[in-house]
């Protein structure tokens, strides 16, 4: 039965992963049960479990959780048997560090101090300390120290929210983390809005919800991640916004996160998006350049301490920076992939070795957005027939989406200038230049054109 659930989940994560994905992470698992909640598995190496665990933890815990197996957590112990196995079939190239690396066994281990609250497990990297700070995050990053130092409540809620991988979760749990160092006392409860379901239909179910109310609103912070979750789902809802009200009234920090804004969640009850939108709402906005780079130095310092050996040339961790643009779990897997990668085989990194060791993830990073898309998501978004977009019509009602929308096709996609203009009703390459100079201009003076620009790129590259 134990393995049938396995299978089924592997189904899903199939759904979710790429073949190659799956075929290099997943596969070399062996299941071996479930005991006490916590799901376990051998892993080939002390690697793949990190990797695993970092990359698919959460994943893999969902579908467990969607099959009707509620865990709270996976753990990785190194079967050293088929460790050699993986080292030999991979490379022949067996190291013998690495050997005595990967027979260590290693169950990675998380807090358990709190272990009477139904916290999701704290990640004990994801601290204030290995978070970096750039443009694109320093407000959220701003109020979330704000929020650790404890203090008079002075935003609540407080509402982090932007696209996948983007550093919600991380400073959420270095809030807990802060806020558990300044005051050993304070009772944190940090979970998913999925778990807060679960949790509550289990409530429901064995006719707990005396204990279930009593124990959300004797906390002193709540942070409840991912709360688009429950859009929709009616009576988790109501409970989520009467344990809010009851722990705003006692002056209880509450911090939530969501991948947008309050009032972009469909399926929410207004009344629980005005209470969402009561306190402070910051958005992470996507990283830039400098970001991504300053991340991947950081992350690179953490690998050379545990892979000394590897030398990484020159220009790599820049090429990475400029190429990987979705999400910091992507350029962290990168990153994490070379340096194992480099350790295994014994070769340095260079940017040879790169484009051989993440093909995949640099063909992913560039599947790029069709001017088709862009231009359906634009008219929908004013509110105008694809045809207007396309037509020869200046009024400014369709001039400006459709400056917008030429504005995405060069920024989103490879293609030329002329070749845009063409798109767009067979217009001149000037016209398209023209369009994107006039957008640049504008977004940084017209916060509704900033805004437009944002929300229809975050759509198109979700
Ligand atoms: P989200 O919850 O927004 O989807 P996470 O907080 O899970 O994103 O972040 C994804 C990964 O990227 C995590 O491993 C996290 O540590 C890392 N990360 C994101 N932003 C930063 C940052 N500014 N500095 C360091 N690591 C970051
Ligand atoms: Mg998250």
């Amino acid at each position: 039965m134990n393995n049938n659930i396995w299978e089924c989940v592997c189904d899903r994560l199939l759904k979710t992963v790429s073949k190659n994905e799956f075929n290099n992470w997943i596969q070399p698992l062996n299941f071996q049960g479930i005991e006490d909640g916590v799901a376990n598995f051998l892993a080939p190496t002390n690697f793949i479990g990190t990797w695993v665990l970092r990359n698919y933890g959460e994943m893999i815990q969902r579908h467990f959780i969607t099959e009707g197996t509620v865990i709270d957590r996976v753990a990785f112990k190194v079967d050293s048997v088929s460790s050699k196995k993986h080292i030999d079939k991979n490379n022949g190239i067996v190291k013998k560090e690495i050997l005595n690396k990967s027979s260590q066994i290693s169950e990675r281990s998380f807090n358990d101090s709190n272990s009477l609250l139904p916290v999701a497990p704290l990640d004990k990297r994801f601290t204030f300390d290995s978070f970096v700070i750039g443009k694109p995050n320093e407000l959220a990053h701003a109020a979330s120290r704000r929020v650790a130092e404890g203090g008079a409540v002075t935003f609540n809620p407080l509402f982090l929210y932007g696209g996948v991988g983007l550093g919600k979760t991380h400073l959420m749990h270095a809030i807990a983390w802060e806020t558990q160092r300044r005051n050993p006392a304070s009772r944190v409860i940090y979970l998913s809005a999925e778990q807060f379901m679960y949790r509550f239909v289990q409530a429901l179910r064995f006719k707990d919800m005396l204990s279930f109310k009593e124990l959300f609103r004797s906390v002193d912070l709540l942070m409840v991640d991912d709360v688009q979750f429950i859009a929709g789902k009616d009576s988790t809802q109501d409970e989520f916004f009467h344990t809010f009200n009851a722990l705003v009234d006692q002056n209880k920090q509450i911090i939530i996160s969501a991948d947008r804004a309050p009032g972009e969640i469909d399926g929410l009850e207004d009344r629980i998006k005005s209470r969402l939108q009561s306190g402070l709402v910051v958005d992470l906005h996507p990283t830039d350049y400098e970001l991504r780079l300053g991340i991947l130095q950081s992350k690179a310092e953490k690998h050379t301490m545990h892979y000394p050996e590897v030398i990484m040339s020159e220009g790599v961790l820049e090429f990475l920076a400029h190429r990987i643009s979705t999400n910091v779990r992507v350029l962290e897997g990168a990153l994490t992939r070379l340096f194992a990668f480099a350790s295994l085989v014994g070769r340095e990194v260079n940017l040879e070795m790169v484009q051989e060791c993440l093909a995949d993830i640099l063909r992913a990073s560039d599947r790029k957005v069709t001017i088709d898309e862009i231009i359906r998501k634009v008219s929908d978004h004013y509110n105008l027939r694809m045809t207007d977009l396309l037509s020869p019509r200046r009024a400014r009602s369709v001039a400006r989406p459709r400056q917008v929308a030429m504005f995405l096709a060069k920024t989103l996609t490879s293609k030329s200038l002329p070749e845009i203009g063409r798109r767009f009703g067979g217009r001149d390459h000037t016209t398209v230049i023209h369009a994107v100079k006039k957008i640049e201009e504008l977004k940084s003076i017209d916060n509704q054109i900033a805004e437009d620009v944002e929300l229809l790129r975050r759509m198109l590259e979700a």
